[in-house]
């Protein structure tokens, strides 16, 4: 069963007397262990397509279902993580805290020792020696591989990831893919909104979006 289904998803936003589709009667399923990204222009609907699927929106139309249940809202960090474009890191806890927070809350991956996670996922980041800096005296970059730290160190079932490589060089950009795609090795489905052609070539599925309407395949 897919770990995402969604069916004739639409959303407008009005603004004043001006009306934008921001999600055109959208179909996607995702499957466990598979990595889609989705590649469009700036205001092309990416994010309002995560939004939907996390649960900030309600969209209009259509039909969504998101692990066992039709509302996301109610799922926590094991069945969904989501590294929002701008971070959402708590400020009032260390990198080390928030990259911990979904082991206090959630459900540990079987076999496996969320402490000890997070400790091979923030190696790998290079981002160890700033494990007690809170989030403002890290780099933007730094901030962004804690998050995406954070949303892996349970191996949720699904994983939503807004530019995740956004503020990164090749190297830092490929460390995070590298546990991406680990994590969709053990089960966890992945969307990725990314202009990183490197993700695009890494991924299992490119979708395109243009005007809020999903395509399949790359930008033509
Ligand atoms: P990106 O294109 O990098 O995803 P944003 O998501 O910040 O950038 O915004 C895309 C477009 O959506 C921008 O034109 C922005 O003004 C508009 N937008 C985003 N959020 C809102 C909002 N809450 N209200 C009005 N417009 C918004
Ligand atoms: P992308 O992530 O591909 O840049 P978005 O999903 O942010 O695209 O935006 C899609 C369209 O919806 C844009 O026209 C944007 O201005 C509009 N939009 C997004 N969020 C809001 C919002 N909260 N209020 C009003 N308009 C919005």
């Amino acid at each position: 069963m897919s770990v995402v289904a969604a069916t004739g998803l639409s959303k407008r936003f009005v603004r004043g007397t001006e009306a934008v589709t921001a999600l055109d009667a959208v179909d996607l399923a995702v499957e466990g262990g598979e990595v889609v990204a989705l590649v469009g222009p700036s205001g092309s609907g990416k994010s309002t397509l995560l939004a939907v699927l996390c649960g900030w929106e309600t969209p209009d139309a259509g039909t969504l279902r998101v692990g066992p249940g039709t509302d996301p809202r109610g799922l926590g960090w094991s069945d969904l993580a989501l590294v929002p474009q701008a971070l959402g890191l708590v400020p009032e806890l260390s990198l080390a805290d928030n990259v911990l927070l979904p082991a206090r809350l959630g459900r540990p991956a079987a076999g496996e020792d969320p402490a000890e996670r997070a400790r091979r996922l923030v190696d790998g980041f290079a981002i160890a020696h700033l494990a007690d800096r809170y989030p403002h005296q890290a780099s933007l970059g730094e901030q962004q591989r804690a998050a995406v730290a954070r949303a892996l160190v349970l191996r949720p079932a699904l994983l939503l990831a807004d530019e995740p490589t956004a503020h990164q060089d090749r190297g830092h950009a490929d460390a995070l893919l590298d546990a991406v795609l680990d994590a969709a090795d053990s089960g966890t489905a992945v969307l990725l909104a990314t202009h990183d052609e490197v993700a695009w070539s890494r991924a299992d599925r490119v979708l395109s979006m243009r005007d809020g309407r999903l395509l399949p395949g790359p930008p033509s």
